[in-house]
């Protein structure tokens, strides 16, 4: 995370990586506004690019080909991705509401998040049919479609209902996908059976005549039955039924019509259209909010609409990104002309495209070549992103602040150092008040009946562990900071066999105005919270003070039973080591701050720093474990050497055991590590087979330095299966046994690495 200089005074929100985004991200990353705040938010860390998509199921793109790495670029646009759903939108108090998170403030919003097939108007199709949008949530589906069709026996019949380009773009890639599949497999392809539906006369009616029977041509060639003039109004479950009362059985229906929107973008009060799309001037600004804007398929100019296609959704990036710019800038809005029409490339799944705008008809592997051409391009100026020198402290550009808050804005430089960077009270007490921390009676003074310090009763029969941990943010979501800084605190607790009871947190928040302080503390200390409401533990005080960057960290008390601690030393000749989580978060971060990591390796990585080392530590304990303790800074190699140390013993590491993070291997082979690794790395003394192991590409990976890391721990042979059988089925889904404790040698090393 970077370090802030310039206060933030403005936050500019983006729902949705639609295509206008993409492009409103790089340019801010390419000329950012000082000051402002960026945050994405979007329900996919890749968004799919709609020109590739059927090359993509076609076969002839990877994923990566296909998508644009949303966090790799949010990262380079210096803002903040919180990848997560808008489920609607407070205008008066101007925050977006999420699935599971605390809502997010703007100043100014965009919103680019696309258009569904529409559902809700064919009884029966919300529950029955696979809509292709969101794209993402389509391509699972069709994973699981490519294995079904493989596996079945006799006739499969697939419908596509819409005729459109899209629709019929689709359906040819799935055929070509699948016949290539069932011909690798030695299977009949002659029992996939295709229908294409299209409520209109004839197949793409808004192309050229030449087009359309082009296309004619290629469906009626690939035997796909088209059914043309007669729309589809009742959907059960493997059957359709048309207008005209045709009825069709199916085992397959892809929905592929008409764009619809999102119900919530009316409920917030936004003006929109007959078909609920916001309604945006020719500036890309709501015609009923003036902070709001909208582009792409969510949007429909006043006056001017356009098709519901990724085209445009791609020209109106630039002059979304300079409106948006203008807005924060206080400057005159620039009118954006939209083209009448466009070139539409419309490939039949076999790297062969035919190219339409208005009477232009071209076909042939050429026009395929050119697409892929034109696609490659396109890909190229959002994943291949460019190294941009680090800004020293910019001042704040004329028109961003009014003039209170300049004033405010001066106050902060002066501010001192000393308790006089404490967090103003009135902020401290709207950001805390919200918090409601676990009531427990042996809290007997806490953090709502304020004192100098908390008194807190410790039970009879009950001794006490203590523990800290603080560190700065190495993401830019306070929120998932917060859950990631209080699991990293609670896991020396866990590591022991304790359980948490109280904690005092300690923490920093990057300077700003008051508002922007208020709620990044909150946005933080929710996130903290979860984890302790989870643990049980009370939040009893702590202390909060303005300074260069977000940190966080927790001061924690837990209670045990003096006879029932896990500790270093317990490991014991014949004994399994297990690790109940992946490692590689040192290596991933570091990638992710240089733009290396991709957006799924980070988000997987995020998954398992959030999740709670608590059950795994209870179910340890159920299973006698002797020896534990949380993997953190020193890296696997490091904690585990702790371990042998106290316990006086050696031990036989698995390396083909030991679970890696999606990325992790690539990151190190691509000699990204932690700053903290080379001091980690002293300690391959240990290693006994030094020589031989070292050469191995994932050795390095033994030293990473983990975040809010699992446990690592002994249990004795007989019980170590069945235990990591519960741990999977506890969500530790990557446990893994990953060495034997050995009685001690008289070798200086007591490690050796299987490979
Ligand atoms: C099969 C098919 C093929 C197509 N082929 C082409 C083509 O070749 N050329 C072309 O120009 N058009 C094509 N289109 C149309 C094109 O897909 C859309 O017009 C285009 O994707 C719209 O772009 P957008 O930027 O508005 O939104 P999208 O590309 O849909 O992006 C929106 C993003 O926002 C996310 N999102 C949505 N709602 C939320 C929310 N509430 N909170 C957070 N995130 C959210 C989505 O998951 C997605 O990542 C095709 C469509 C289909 C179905």
């Amino acid at each position: 995370m970077k370090t802030i200089d310039t206060p933030i005074i403005k936050d500019l929100v983006l729902i949705g990586g639609g295509h206008s985004h993409v492009a409103v991200l790089k340019r801010f990353g390419m000329r950012p506004v000082p000051g402002v705040r960026l945050t994405l938010i979007c329900q996919d860390a890749h968004t799919p690019y709609s020109g590739m998509l059927p090359g993509y199921v076609a076969g002839h793109y990877s994923f990566d080909d296909a998508h644009i790495d949303l966090g790799a670029l949010s990262r380079f646009a210096g803002a903040r991705f919180y990848q997560n759903y808008a489920t609607s939108l407070d205008t008066k108090i101007q925050k977006v509401i999420c699935e599971g998170r605390p809502a997010v403030s703007y100043d100014l919003l965009s919103i680019n998040s696309g258009s569904t097939p529409n559902t809700a108007i064919v009884h029966g199709a919300a529950a029955n049919v696979v809509p292709v949008k969101p794209i993402n949530r389509f391509l699972g589906h069709w994973a699981s479609l490519k294995e079904r069709v493989l596996k079945h026996k006799g006739t499969m019949r697939i419908a596509v209902v819409g005729a459109g380009a899209g629709g019929t773009e689709i359906l040819l890639a799935i055929q070509y996908r699948l016949e290539k599949l069932l011909n690798e497999e030695e299977k009949n392809k002659n029992n996939l059976r295709y229908y294409l539906f299209s409520q209109a006369a004839e197949i793409l009616p808004t192309h050229n005549q030449n087009v359309r029977k082009c296309f004619q041509r290629v469906l009626t060639d690939r035997k796909v039955e088209m059914y043309t003039g007669d729309s589809i109004v009742e959907v059960s479950s493997g059957k359709l039924r048309t207008a005209k009362g045709a009825e069709f059985e199916v085992d397959e229906i892809l929905w592929v019509t008409a764009a619809g929107a999102p119900f919530w973008l009316a409920d917030a009060g936004l003006q929109v259209d007959k078909d609920g799309f916001i309604q945006v001037k020719n500036t890309l600004q709501s015609v009923s909010h003036p902070n709001i804007f909208a582009a792409g398929d969510v949007a429909t100019l006043l006056g001017n609409p356009r098709a519901k296609s990724g085209v445009f959704a791609v020209r109106q990036g630039k002059p979304l990104a300079r409106n948006l710019r203008r807005m924060l800038l206080g400057k005159n809005l620039v009118p954006f002309k939209p083209q009448k029409s466009f070139l539409s490339l419309i490939s039949t799944g076999d790297k062969y495209a035919i190219a339409s705008r208005r009477h232009f008809f071209i076909k042939g592997r050429a026009v395929w070549y050119w697409k892929d051409w034109i696609d490659r391009r396109f890909m190229k100026k959002y994943n291949d992103l460019p190294d941009m020198p680090e800004e020293d402290q910019a001042s704040l550009p004329n028109g961003l602040a009014s003039k209170e808050v300049i004033k405010e804005i001066s106050a902060i430089a002066m501010r001192c150092g000393g308790c006089g960077a404490k967090v103003g009270a009135t902020v401290l007490a709207r950001a805390l008040n919200n918090l409601k921390p676990v009531p427990r009676d042996d809290v007997i003074i806490g953090l709502h009946e304020p004192d100098d310090a908390a008194v807190v009763e410790v039970p009879n029969g009950k001794v006490v562990v203590h523990t800290v941990d603080s560190f700065r943010a190495m993401i830019d979501d306070p929120y998932l900071f917060g859950k990631i800084s209080a699991n990293h605190s609670f896991g020396d607790i866990y590591a022991m066999g304790g359980e948490p009871q109280t904690a005092l947190a300690i923490a920093t928040i990057p300077f700003g105005i008051e508002e922007k302080v208020e709620d990044t503390l909150t946005q933080m200390m929710t996130g903290a919270m979860e984890i302790l409401d989870e643990a049980g533990a009370a939040l009893v005080g702590g202390h909060t003070s303005e300074g260069a960057e977000l940190s966080l960290g927790f001061a924690v008390n837990g209670l045990i039973d003096r006879d029932r601690v896990m500790r270093k030393g317990g490991l014991r000749p014949g004994d399994k080591l297990l690790l109940t989580k992946p490692i590689g978060t040192g290596t991933l971060f570091a990638a992710d701050m240089r733009h290396k990591a991709k957006g799924r390796w980070i988000a997987a990585a995020l998954d398992t720093m959030v999740q709670s080392n608590r059950r795994a530590a209870y179910c340890l304990m159920d299973h006698k474990s002797l020896a534990c303790t949380d993997v953190t800074g020193f890296g696997l190699l490091g904690h585990l050497v702790e371990m042998i140390r106290a316990s006086e013993v050696d031990v036989e590491l698995d390396l083909r055991e030991i679970p890696f993070l999606d990325g992790a291997e690539e990151t190190v082979r691509a000699g990204i590590v932690s700053s903290l690794q080379p001091q980690n790395v002293r300690l391959r003394r240990a290693v006994e087979n030094l020589k031989h192991v070292g050469q191995d590409k994932r050795f390095p990976l033994l030293f990473d330095p983990q975040t809010a890391g699992g446990l690592l721990a002994s249990v004795s042979a007989e019980n170590a299966e069945e235990c990591v059988k519960e741990l999977k089925t506890l969500g530790y889904a990557g446990t893994k046994i990953i060495g034997t404790v050995l009685p001690q040698s008289n070798q200086l090393e007591p490690i050796t690495v299987l490979v």
